[in-house]
């Protein structure tokens, strides 16, 4: 069984070939799809099947739509980001395990800037950018307002997941409302 490298990440995961990927292994003895990122089971969701939960919420939950949608985000980020910390070593390779996890997820190419750590410290603002992301294949923005939700939500849980300090995400680019890419603003929460 191949093991994912959780430190330092690899060299260059753009030459891996499809059946290289490190985090989802299928077993051909159970027959079952596991996630050796994060000790877990999983299936392989297509943007039908994504974009028909979002529509669904949304259109169901109507104004409280895009708070759902981020607090479910924010509780899956929280998550994935507590665990992605005790996993990743050393410490600020979080990241590159992040980045390099969601990316061959299929999620998309996450560029983060600025969210170093700084004495043991996280930084008080970062920005990610997402280049094609799977979660922007929705319909377009009705609002022409960003509406990834469900992504803002993560990203938020995840830094405080994995920092232990509070953050608020909002989305000031993206693809459903015509920019080229989704961007996302992280600041730490007054008091944390
Ligand atoms: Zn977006």
């Amino acid at each position: 069984v191949r093991q994912p490298r959780l430190s330092g990440g690899p060299a260059d995961p753009v030459s891996l070939g499809s059946e290289d990927n490190p985090f989802y292994h299928f077993s051909q003895k159970t027959k079952i799809l596991e996630d050796s990122a994060f000790n877990c089971r999983a299936i392989l969701v297509n943007e039908r099947f994504w974009n028909k939960i979002r529509s669904s919420i949304l259109d169901l939950l109507k104004d409280a739509g895009p708070l759902v949608m981020y607090e479910l985000g924010l509780e899956y980020g929280f998550d994935m980001g507590y665990q992605g910390k005790s996993r990743a070593r050393p410490k600020g390779n979080v990241l590159d395990l992040f980045t390099y996890y969601v990316m061959v997820s299929g999620w998309g190419r996450f560029e983060v800037s600025e969210l170093k750590l700084k004495d043991g410290a996280p930084a008080r603002k970062a920005t990610v950018r997402v280049y094609n992301s799977f979660f922007a294949n929705a319909a377009k923005s009705e609002t022409g307002n960003p509406s990834c939700f469900f992504l803002s939500g993560l990203l938020a849980g995840l830094a405080e997941g994995a920092f232990s300090t509070g953050y608020n995400c909002l989305e000031t680019k993206c693809v459903t409302a015509g920019d080229d890419y989704c961007e996302f603003v992280l600041t730490r929460r007054p008091g944390d």
